[in-house]
């Protein structure tokens, strides 16, 4: 992570293809993630890598754009010249859906990078068409893959990179032998990636077997120096990704921060979320690249001016920023990595003051918080998210405080008319009381839809092998790391078009079997919407939006993989 002062490393420095520089700056991606600008330079001279990366790195990206990097126009044949292995489903689609998103400005207008997801689960029907027709890169789970080697569906003679993403869980899986078939069918000739979240001495061993002089990064590099640790209370909340707005607000609420920093990863994010924060009455403001030096002036003069007490912003934007009042710093997501938290919660705990620093993760992102936990040396406390019942005690602490003020400031005279009057008819305790319960009101609002406790989300864990889930039969078992509590679905068209949660709900309900009590939440910003249905109903939900037009627009729709990530 650079320091406020060195000057950063871009994605056009990194020397990719001006249309994956344009596609990162579309989704908001500010800069390299440490990961992303130490192996793409890498990749792109063909070396072979072992990368150690969790989830939320930015490994996908790290990898995914240099294979793009390599696709050519000419000679653009049916058999694909990249392979992905993932452990699950769920991961061989997100990194689909990236590697298509990164790559959607190759080849001209309207066409893009040919990316393939192959899974088991789905009739293979569509996935043999896909291949038919002819793909670029392939992304897969083994025991998938196999199957189409062995029906001669997928050839493998074209194959210039193959990569191992979240190897150590792939072999966990019980996918060893199936990953060095496949290796040993590729050709020899062939660069290897392999990215895997601990280095066990079966992953060495197959990485000493099948990468030819690999280069290994790590992105724990350096740990804090002891005198550089600031004076930081940690904690992390493990939250499933829907909740985290509503889980946020909540800890700010018991938190009462003097004023915050929410750090996002992209701009996209640190917007809506900002909106989000805005819509449910806390003062926050954007921060990010792509602000005006004007802009951005007026949003620190809101801030240090105490107008705003919530700054959103990205990495990048927040760089270099100081401001004294600040008493929280909030990882939104977990940090790409180590160094980039010791940066953040370095803005507070300052002069000996108290600051607190606040994770949410999601489950797949608890090893991430481990990882940094070793790297820093420092505790980071898992908290519970409050609950409905702690925000009640709090709010109630706040009007007892309140109170307790007024009676301590012992201006009250000008009110008595009022009690003298309602005593005659009711005893001073129930007036007491009565207007105990309106200041309470008056300073909380009445309970907001947001009052429903919010169901634990366990960290995932991935250290064992499952019972069961050893050899290709693992993939029929259901993916490890569905979310049970529904899938959010991207609209691409938003306030701008004209577009009401109405027209949303309209538009489900009248293409899909889904009626208006299965839609969640609905977020609709300037330019996109987010919609919150049903895991099982997700996939129906993007055909039918696909397939229909929404105030009369035709829109781009998907499901969402994160907040503001696109
Ligand atoms: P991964 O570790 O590949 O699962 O990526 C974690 C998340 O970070 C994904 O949501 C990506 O969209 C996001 N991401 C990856 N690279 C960047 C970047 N350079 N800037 C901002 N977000 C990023």
């Amino acid at each position: 992570m650079p320091s406020a002062d060195e000057p950063s490393t871009t994605f056009a420095d990194l020397q990719l293809r001006e249309e994956l520089v344009r596609a990162l700056a579309t989704l908001g991606y500010e800069e390299p993630t440490p990961i992303q600008r130490e192996a793409i330079p890498l990749l792109l001279a063909g070396e072979d890598l072992l990368g150690q990366a969790a989830t939320g790195t930015g490994k996908t990206a790290a990898f995914a754009l240099p294979m793009l990097q390599g696709l050519e126009q000419r000679g653009r044949g049916s058999a694909p010249v990249c392979l992905v292995l993932a452990p699950t489903r769920e991961l061989a689609m997100q990194v689909s859906e990236a590697t298509h998103r990164y790559g959607r400005d190759l080849f001209g207008a309207g066409s893009g990078a040919r990316v393939l997801p192959v899974y088991g689960g789905p009739p293979i029907g569509r996935q043999l068409r896909e291949l038919e027709r002819g793909v670029d890169i392939v992304v897969g789970t083994p025991g998938r893959v196999i199957d189409h080697i062995h029906r001669g569906t997928l050839k493998l003679d074209q194959l210039r990179t193959v990569v191992l993403d979240e190897a150590d869980e792939m072999l966990d899986m019980g996918f060893a032998e199936d990953i060095e078939a496949i290796l040993e069918a590729a050709p020899a000739s062939r660069q290897t990636v392999l990215f895997s979240a601990t280095i066990p001495s079966r992953i060495d061993k197959l990485a000493r077997k099948y990468l030819r002089n690999p280069v290994r990064i790590e992105i724990q590099k350096e740990t804090a120096p002891a005198g550089e640790a600031p004076k930081v209370r940690q904690s992390a909340y493990v939250v499933a990704r829907p909740h985290k707005p509503t889980v946020l607000g909540r800890v700010l609420d018991v938190e009462a921060p003097e004023a915050a920093i929410v750090f996002c990863r992209t701009r996209e994010e640190v917007d809506s979320l900002t909106e989000t924060l805005n819509g449910r009455g806390y003062r926050a403001e954007a921060l990010h690249g792509g602000l005006s030096q004007e802009q951005r002036d007026k949003v620190m003069g809101r801030l240090r001016g105490r107008t705003a007490d919530l700054l959103v912003a990205t990495d990048v934007a927040a760089r270099g920023l100081d401001v004294d009042h600040l008493t929280h710093v909030v990882n939104y997501n977990v940090p790409s990595a180590p160094e980039a938290y010791v940066h953040r919660i370095g803005r507070v705990g300052r002069a000996g003051r108290e600051g607190v620093a606040i994770t949410l993760a999601e489950p797949r992102e608890h090893r991430m918080l481990k990882t940094i936990e070793r790297v820093t040396g420092s505790k980071i406390t898992m908290e519970k998210v409050p609950t409905v019942a702690d925000l009640q005690a709090r709010r109630l602490e706040l009007t007892r405080a309140a109170l307790h003020e007024a009676l301590i400031e012992d201006e009250l005279d000008g009110f008595s008319v009022v009690l003298d009057a309602l005593t005659d008819e009711y005893d001073v305790v129930q007036v007491a009381l009565a207007a105990i319960k309106l200041a309470h009101e008056g300073s909380t609002g009445p309970a907001g839809e947001d009052e429903e406790d919010i169901p634990t989300a366990a960290p995932a864990s991935s250290a064992a092998p499952r019972p069961g889930t050893a050899g290709r039969g693992g993939e029929a078992r259901p993916p490890r790391r569905t979310r049970t509590d529904g899938a959010r679905v991207f609209v691409g068209l938003g306030r701008a078009a004209g577009v009401r949660p109405q027209d949303l709900v309209g538009a489900i309900t009248g293409e899909t079997t889904l009626s208006g009590r299965d839609i969640g939440a609905i977020e609709i910003s300037d330019r996109f919407a987010l919609v919150e249905v049903p895991e099982a109903a997700a996939d129906e939900v993007v055909a039918a939006l696909r397939a229909t037009q929404i105030k009369g627009r035709k829109a781009t729709v998907r499901r969402d993989r994160g907040p503001g990530k696109q």
